[in-house]
Order: structure tokens, then sequence, then C-alpha cells
């Protein structure tokens, strides 16, 4: 492979140094991607995803055997680890078992060396665990949905948030739905946060009943779409930008531009395999700005009585 211009602004910790073994292990037997190709497609991304992964807990799903094998979703430390994954404790639950963080990419490599295909971050830090520093809306679908409405609940779910003075970015799900999340600057705590998104919801679905459900109840969600707020609670994840999914297709979560919304960009458009074409061919990541797009939240202050 020959060396890529971008290279030159990579950060510093590029480097990967951790061994994997059974580099050759296929995990998505469809695309024929394999433990190693994995490890070069996180290699390449780094730079992109470091933002969204470095510092903070994360729940992980692994595939020991591929997609086609048993999956475990694991929000605590095992035996074993690698020594590049970090054991961080809750400070609010002395007694829980560690979570895992990671700070490098040779972090990220060591989860790919623990078969990992999927990256759940938290919505907060392990500077403050308390504030979160971003919301995610996670879009979902229900049977029959066509994709325009989705796209539309988006940009409706955009125009609340920014009316309550935040940004909204979107991404792909890599399954089949979108994400819309809104950086924040942490101050507000977890409770208020996760009323403040339920109530983006709740209005949704009251505005729009024909169109969109605030709860979880499968059966009223034939034909409408999900407005789901319950990733905004302590101890709650998403899968993070640029994560790729264990499913078939090897489809990756991919942050969007709002104007690339459309007919021809599905929410599994995005793969292992056309993401570092994507990357190189854009001037920009789409969201480049998201860190420096953070703002508190107004959250209404109770009076003290
Ligand atoms: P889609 O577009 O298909 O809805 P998604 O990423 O929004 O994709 P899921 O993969 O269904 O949705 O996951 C929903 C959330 O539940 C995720 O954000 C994840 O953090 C959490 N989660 C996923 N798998 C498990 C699991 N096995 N146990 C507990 N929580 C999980
Ligand atoms: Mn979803
Ligand atoms: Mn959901």
């Amino acid at each position: 492979k020959s060396t890529k211009a971008t290279a030159a602004k990579a950060p510093n910790p590029q480097r990967r140094t951790v061994r994997l073994t059974h580099p050759d292990r296929v995990y998505w037997p469809e695309e024929g991607v394999t433990k190693e190709g994995l490890a070069d497609y996180y290699t390449e991304v780094w730079r992109y995803i470091a933002p969204h992964i470095v510092g903070r807990p994360l729940a992980l799903l692994r595939a020991p055997s591929g997609i086609d094998g048993q999956t475990f979703f694991q929000k605590h430390a095992w035996k074993g680890i690698n020594t590049n994954v970090v054991e961080v404790q809750d400070p609010a639950e002395k007694d829980d078992e560690p979570y895992v963080a990671i700070n490098d990419l040779d972090g990220l490599i060591g989860l790919v060396q623990a078969a990992v295909l999927e990256i759940h971050p938290w919505g907060s830090t392990l500077a403050d665990w308390e504030r979160p520093d971003r919301i995610i809306m996670d879009l979902d679908p229900g049977e029959g949905v066509e994709w325009q409405t989705v796209i539309d609940g988006a940009e409706e779910t955009r125009k609340r948030l920014e009316a309550a003075g935040l940004n909204a970015f979107v991404k792909t799900s890599g399954g089949k739905g979108l994400h819309v999340c809104a950086p924040l600057k942490p101050s507000a705590r977890w409770p208020a946060v996760k009323a403040f998104c339920k109530g983006i919801a709740d209005s949704m679905a009251k505005d729009s009943p024909d169109k969109y459900v605030a709860t979880i109840t499968k059966s009223k969600r034939r034909g409408k779409i999900l407005i789901d707020y319950l990733r905004n609670q302590r101890g709650m994840t998403a899968v993070a930008p640029y994560s790729t999914r264990a499913r078939p297709g090897a489809a990756v979560s991919m942050p969007l531009a709002w104007d690339e919304l459309s007919a021809d960009i599905g929410p599994a458009y995005f793969t292992v395999e056309n993401t570092p074409a994507r990357l190189q061919s854009l001037k920009a990541d789409p969201w480049t700005d998201f860190t420096g797009a953070a703002r508190p939240l107004k959250t209404v202050r109770q009076k003290k009585t």
C-alpha cells in the first residue's frame, strides 16, 4: 500500500503495535472481512472515530466466531483483556465490575483482537460520568416506513434540537435507521438531559401521531418511526460513528452532511469496504465541527421550596 497524503495530518499515536492472533479469522463471511481487515479498517478511520470512543466507558458487541456465531453484548471488562485496553471504575458504583475504556489506537486494536465488532460508547466521558457531552436521538422505523419519511423525521428532530439552541448532526446507524446527535457542553446531568429528550420525542408524537411514536410498544410501531430517546440515560449506550455492525453487509454507522441524506444512501449503505474511499474523497469529515459545536443544555431551573 502506498503512503496516503492524509497520513501527514494524522494525530500522533497512529502506530499499531498490538499483535493479532488468528489475523485470518473471518468475521463477515459474505464480504470476506477478516480480523486483520477489521484492524486495517479501524487504523484507516482512527482519527475520525477517536473523538467518539476515547476516554469514555464502552459497551462492546463481541463475536468470536464472526457475525454468524454467538455474540455477547459486554458492558464490563473480562479476564485476559488486552493490556492496551483500560479498566475504569464507575465513581458512583464502587462495588461494580470495572468498565472498559481506550486511550489510543492500540486500545482499539486490542478490542479488535478480542473480536469486538461493535463499539457502543456512553454519552458522557470519564472526565464527568454524570454530565453527558452528547444527545443521541435514535430513529427506529417500524415495518413499512419509507426511507424519505425517516429522513423527514431526522430533519424534524434537528429542527427541535436547534430550536433549543443546540447543533444537530446525523449519521446512519449501519442498521435500519438514522441517529441525530447533538454535542453538549457537559453541564446538565443525566436526568435533565433525559427529560429534555423525552420532551422532544413526546412532542413529535403528539404533533404527528400518524408518523411518530415515543413509546417502545412494538404493536404501536407498525408504519411509524419510534423516536427512541432512551439512549440518553446514565449507563445507556449507542453505536459509535464509524463503528462496524455485527450484521450481514459489514455496514458501519456513517456520519453524513445533512444535504447527503437521500434515497441513494440507505442506513447500511456505507461499509468496511467503501468507507476508506469515501474518507479519501471527502474534503472534510462532515462531523469535523462536532466537538466545537457543543452547547450547554438550558434546562428549566427547579425552584427550591
Ligand atoms: P437500528 O438502526 O437497526 O435501530 P441501532 O444501533 O439504532 O440500529 P440496535 O443495534 O438495535 O439499534 O441497538 C439499540 C441499542 O441498544 C444500542 O444503542 C445498544 O447500545 C443497545 N444494545 C444493543 N444490543 C444490546 C444487547 N444485546 N443488550 C443490551 N443492549 C444492547
Ligand atoms: Mn435504532
Ligand atoms: Mn432503538
